[in-house]
Parts: C-alpha cells; sequence; structure tokens
C-alpha cells in the first residue's frame, strides 16, 4: 500500500480497535493517539512526524503485533528521507523540561504522562545541531536512550552538543524487568500474556492491573493508570522523573 504525505487523517480514521488496544498495553492511551493522529495504511501502524513549521515530512511505520513476517520494528516513508526531530510541537510550548528520548513510542509514552520529550526519527546515532540549538533553551533536559551501545554513544553525542543536559541511564530491561518491581508492590499471577495483580493506584477488588512482560508496560483496567516502569515507580513513590531513575538503580545495585 502506497503512503501519501497529508493521508494522516485517513490512517488516523481507519485504526483497527485491536491496534489501539496494542498500543494502550505500550503505555500510549487514547488522547495521546488522537493528538499524535497515529493511524493505519492497512500494512502498519502510521506515525506522522511533522517538521519545525509544521509541514507533515514523513511517516515512521510501526509493525503490528500480529504481524506474521519478521519485517523490521519500524521503517520510514519515505525511505532514506532526511532525519527529523519528532516532538517540534512539544518545544514549540517552551516546557520547563524535556526529555530527549530514543524512539517515537518511547517518546508518545513520557508525552501521555505530561513530560514533554523528542527523538530523532533516524536513531540514537543521528542528531543534528540545529534540533540542540532549540533544545538548549529548555532550562532542564534530560538525555534518557537505551542501555545499549548505540544508545550510551548516541546520548554522549547528545550532551556534547548540549552541555546542559543531564544523561539518565536506565538500567537495561534484561536487569530489571518491570514485573520484578511491581512484584514487589502488589502479587502478579500470570494470566495469558500478562500478569495480573491489585492496582496500588485505586481501591482494586478484582486484581485490574495488568503487565506485560513483552512490552515492559502496565495498564490498569480500573483507573486506567499506564505506562512503563520509570512511570509506575514515578507514581508509586510520588516522585519525579530523575528521583525514579535513582530508585530503578538502587534496585539494580541490590540484586
Ligand atoms: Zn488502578
Amino acid at each position: 500500500m502506497t503512503l501519501y504525505l497529508g493521508f494522516a487523517e485517513l490512517y488516523h480514521d481507519q485504526l483497527p480497535d485491536r491496534i489501539r488496544r496494542y498500543l494502550n498495553g505500550r503505555g500510549i492511551p487514547d488522547p495521546t493517539i488522537e493528538q499524535a493522529q497515529l493511524g493505519w495504511n492497512g500494512e502498519r501502524i502510521t506515525i506522522p512526524v511533522y517538521d519545525r513549521e509544521g509541514r507533515l515530512v514523513l511517516y515512521k511505520l510501526g509493525r503490528a503485533p500480529d504481524d506474521p513476517t519478521d519485517s523490521p520494528k519500524m521503517l520510514c516513508d519515505p525511505p532514506g528521507v532526511r532525519a527529523e526531530l519528532y516532538g517540534w510541537d512539544s518545544l514549540a510550548e517552551h516546557p520547563s523540561s524535556v526529555v530527549v528520548c530514543e524512539g517515537e513510542y518511547d517518546r508518545l509514552v513520557l508525552e501521555s504522562q505530561g513530560f514533554p520529550a523528542v527523538t530523532g526519527t533516524a536513531g540514537a546515532l543521528v542528531f543534528r545541531k540545529n534540533w540542540a540549538e532549540e533544545i538548549i533553551k529548555v532550562p532542564r533536559v534530560y538525555v534518557c536512550f537505551d542501555n545499549d551501545d548505540a544508545g550510551r554513544r548516541g546520548a554522549e553525542r547528545v550532551a556534547r552538543l548540549i552541555p546542559t543536559a543531564k544523561i539518565v541511564t536506565l538500567p537495561p530491561e534484561e536487569v530489571v524487568r518491570i514485573e520484578e518491581i511491581i512484584g514487589q508492590y502488589t502479587p502478579l499471577h500470570r494470566s495469558g500474556r500478562a500478569l495480573m495483580g491489585r492496582c496500588c493506584f485505586h481501591e482494586d477488588h478484582v486484581p485490574s492491573l495488568a503487565v506485560f512482560p513483552d512490552t515492559q508496560s502496565f495498564y490498569c483496567f480500573g483507573c486506567q493508570k499506564h505506562g512503563d516502569v520509570i512511570t509506575f515507580l514515578m507514581e508509586a513513590e510520588r516522585i519525579a522523573f530523575p528521583e525514579a531513575v535513582r530508585v530503578l538503580q538502587t534496585f539494580v545495585h541490590h540484586k
């Protein structure tokens, strides 16, 4: 299926329910799906990316959860297009802090939790000087990339371009599993692909809290709280993003 620039609304209108639920499970709730105009082109999840002037310049194309092929998790259309910063709209609102993260979904999860966030569309190692010149105007900048080789090198590059930025290093997913962390707050029992437990954020008489080991995310069917391990710790401990990262590092330290 051919993609057309300007079809973002059309793709958004044809987003199937099962894909919407998959995105919810990844920590991207409906209001964020609407705002980001996430859609469906018949084969893949469409993420429209706008440039600084608000022009639609490319789509990132996420693999469907039930895609039987082993096609890449994320594609870009048009292919080989220049890298763009995803999140100009967040910077335009003059936030007091911003998280530079790695990946479009990660950005949307942070945004849905009230954290202005941006990401480059061409991977951890591509970060443009003119993006940095805008981001540096934000008073507090956090850089939070994957804890792998590319992620570490990418974060260092961003920190060189934005000397005020603080690098926050998340322990790798193999080391800290979300089910392990949440399991310390509430007992979890396996149910299909998820682990279920009583929610710690509302008075829960049925286990409503689903923890998804595959996507390292959680979603409560009672109070709709959702997110990743960081957002869980922020909510559970009523702490801010950098403190939650520190708590997570303490968990690793004591293992
Ligand atoms: Zn709940």
